[in-house]
C-alpha cells in the first residue's frame, strides 16, 4: 500500500505515520527526519539545509525530490510506504505524480489530519520535543508556510479524488483506530 500523510506542523502526522509502518508492516519515509537526522550526523546534506529547517522554511523542491526519488528505488519501498511530510508543495506533488507513473504505479490513500489551528500551537509546545524549530515565533512561520505552500497540495490530490479526511482530534489510539477502518475499507 502507498500512502501519504498530511496535516499542519503538530496535526500528528509521525505519530500516526509509525503507527500505520507497524500495522501494514510498510516503511515510514519522513522527508523531516531524514533532514533531522542529517543535521545531527552533520552530513553535507544536514549543513545544507540546517538554516532553511531552523527557520521554518521549506528546503527547496528540487532537492526534496531529488531525496525522495533516489529514497524510494531502495527495494524496501518496493511492497509499499507511507509517505510523512511530503508532498509539500504543489510542484512535489506534480513530481510525486511522475515518480509514480514512472514506475506504474498508484497511490493508494492520501490521509488529510485535520485539527484546528489554535490546538497545533498547543500541541507542538507541549510535546517538548526539543527541536529548533518548536520556538512560538517559529511555529507560526511553519504554520504560514503550511498554509501558504502546502496547504493547496489538498486540492492537487482532491482532483484525483483521493482524499481521506481523518478528524486528528481525539486521542492517538482513538484517531489511529479511525485511520485503520479508513485504509481497510479500500
Ligand atoms: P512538521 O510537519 O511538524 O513541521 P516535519 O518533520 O515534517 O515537521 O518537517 C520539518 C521541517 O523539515 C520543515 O519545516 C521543512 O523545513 C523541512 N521539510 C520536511 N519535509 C519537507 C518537504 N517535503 N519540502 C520542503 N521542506 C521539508
Amino acid at each position: 500500500m502507498r500512502i501519504i500523510i498530511f496535516g499542519p506542523p503538530g496535526a500528528g502526522k509521525g505519530t500516526q505515520a509509525n503507527l500505520i509502518s507497524e500495522e501494514y508492516d510498510i516503511p515510514h519515509l519522513s522527508t523531516g527526519e531524514i533532514f533531522r537526522s542529517a543535521i545531527k550526523n552533520e552530513t553535507s546534506l544536514g549543513k545544507e539545509v540546517k538554516a532553511i529547517l531552523d527557520a521554518g522554511d521549506l528546503v527547496p523542491d528540487e532537492k526534496v525530490v531529488g531525496l525522495v526519488e533516489e529514497e524510494l528505488k531502495d527495494d524496501k519501498y518496493s511492497d509499499g510506504y507511507i509517505l510523512d511530510g511530503f508532498p509539500r508543495t504543489v510542484p512535489q506533488a506534480e513530481a510525486y505524480d511522475a515518480i509514480l507513473d514512472k514506475k506504474g504505479k498508484t497511490l493508494d490513500a492520501f490521509l488529510q489530519l485535520v485539527v484546528p489551528e489554535e490546538e497545533l500551537i498547543d500541541r507542538i509546545l507541549s510535546r517538548g520535543e526539543g527541536r529548533s524549530d518548536d520556538s512560538p515565533e517559529k511555529i507560526k512561520n511553519r504554520l504560514a508556510v503550511y498554509r501558504e505552500e502546502t496547504a493547496p497540495v489538498l486540492n492537487h490530490y482532491k482532483k484525483q479524488d483521493a482524499v481521506e479526511t481523518i478528524d486528528g482530534v481525539g486521542s492517538i489510539e482513538e484517531i489511529f483506530e479511525i485511520i485503520k477502518e479508513t485504509l481497510n475499507s479500500k
